[in-house]
């Protein structure tokens, strides 16, 4: 069984689960199809968010298991230019304030087609990856980082810890939100790092979630929605004190986290990450109300993006999708846009391009399609990378063309 549904909280183990939204019963957001014969069998799952009553940790109950989701994964960190330079900058600034050299060991979970640790690997340092897809650890290790093919767990890290000895960074970027058992996971990461070593995790933000309206980045890999509050709980757990948290404008808004290994001296978190999570309760994200109102928002949202679809639709206007993301998936099944309002949908993911969406059945062209058969307007549900997009595609603009940027309010451009 690929699927199942879990009882209690993934932070505190509380069974006071309250489910207060629901986008459906949804495919997968990564499982497109190869073609359409695969259509009718397609498996959904309910995609429910629900809040624990204790400790307010935001999350899915329903679990895909990690072989079925991420072993033959076609999420490629290298084909986004913004990602590219937001990878370059991380390795320059985590070089010199962790004072990384030649002797320095650097390893990353879920390290994917290995485009960061490269970042850091041209700077002499020592890398290792830790990547469960195939596909994708194969590439890595073809650009010449080494990469264990192997989901992350704390036994995996022991056996890493004493074969390559301590790291002074471990870094763990948009993972820990996709994984049954955090606590677990973050342990494992304390059982790598060098005494005065570091974790560093990014995760999506909550408070951007719940502020921008970005319900279509809930999907069955994210099983986590985290608040500095509920972060705090996980480390602390975990035997980590957090030392500082960045908001950073990946994946519609994130938060960076860096963690040391607690110590008699050092046993608390930092007095700032103390004021943030103050500052969360102040917004009630400690209550049922703010999700109850996002709830309630995300029910209008779907309204005003249908009717403007039709609208369009109705005046014989030919609309496509700018990208095929994770989230773009949620959006067009929570919304039932298919293929009878978009006519296609583009992506720069060759491992995409030939497919079709999961759910709705939208065919996935190479971005030249846009030249081919111009759409009037174009969707643009990879729109945390709209300006990059928008400057990318200046002649269809030129020719007319305009974008629909879908959240948190439809807007035309
Ligand atoms: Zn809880």
């Amino acid at each position: 069984m690929s699927h199942y549904k879990r009882s209690t909280c993934r932070a505190c183990r509380g069974a006071r689960l309250e489910a207060f939204l629901s986008l459906g019963q949804q495919p997968l957001a990564n499982s497109f199809l190869s073609t359409p014969s695969e259509f009718a069998g397609e498996k959904r799952y309910p995609l429910d968010v629900y809040r624990c009553e204790s400790c307010s940790l935001i999350q899915l109950l329903d679990v895909i298991t990690q072989d079925e989701l991420f072993r033959d994964y076609i999420y490629v960190t290298g084909t986004s230019e913004t990602i590219a330079r937001h990878n370059e900058q991380y390795a320059k600034t985590v070089t010199s304030e962790m004072q990384l050299g030649q002797g320095s060991l650097v390893i990353e979970v879920a390290s994917n087609d290995g485009s960061l640790l490269q970042c850091f690997a041209k700077r002499g340092v020592k890398t290792l990856g830790i990547e469960p897809a195939r596909n994708i650890a194969r590439t890595a290790r073809e650009r010449g980082i080494p990469t264990v093919e192997e989901f992350f767990n704390y036994d995996l890290a022991r056996e890493i810890r004493s074969e390559k000895g301590p790291a002074r960074v471990v870094i763990a970027n948009n993972v820990l939100a996709h994984v049954d058992e955090p606590i677990d996971f973050l342990t494992g990461c304390a059982e790598l790092i060098e005494e005065s070593g570091r974790v560093i995790t990014e995760v999506p933000y909550l408070g951007d979630l719940l502020d921008a309206l970005e319900y279509d980045t809930i999907y069955h890999e994210h099983l986590c929605y985290f608040s500095v509050m509920s972060l705090m709980e996980l480390y602390e757990r975990a035997g980590l004190m957090i030392v500082r948290i960045q908001r950073v404008p990946v994946h519609g808004g994130s938060l960076r986290i860096l963690a040391r290994l607690r110590t008699k001296e050092m046993s608390g978190h930092a007095p700032e990450v103390v004021e943030l999570a103050d500052e969360e309760r102040r917004r009630n994200y400690d209550k049922p109300d703010p999700y109850r109102d996002f709830a309630v928002a995300v029910a209008q949202h779907r309204e005003k993006l249908v009717a403007l679809l039709e609208e369009l639709v109705g005046q014989g206007k030919a609309l496509s999708g700018y990208g095929a993301p994770a989230k773009g998936n949620t959006l067009l099944n929570y919304c039932g846009i298919d293929r009878e309002l978009l006519k296609y949908v583009v992506d720069r993911n060759p491992l995409k391009i030939g497919r079709y969406t999961p759910g709705t059945h939208v065919p996935v062209k190479p971005v030249s399609e846009l030249e081919n058969d111009p759409p009037d307007y174009l969707l643009v549900l990879a729109w945390n990378f709209a300006d990059e997009i928008m400057q990318q595609q200046i002649e269809y603009a030129r020719r007319g063309g305009r974008f629909i940027i879908p959240v948190p309010e439809p807007r035309v451009i």
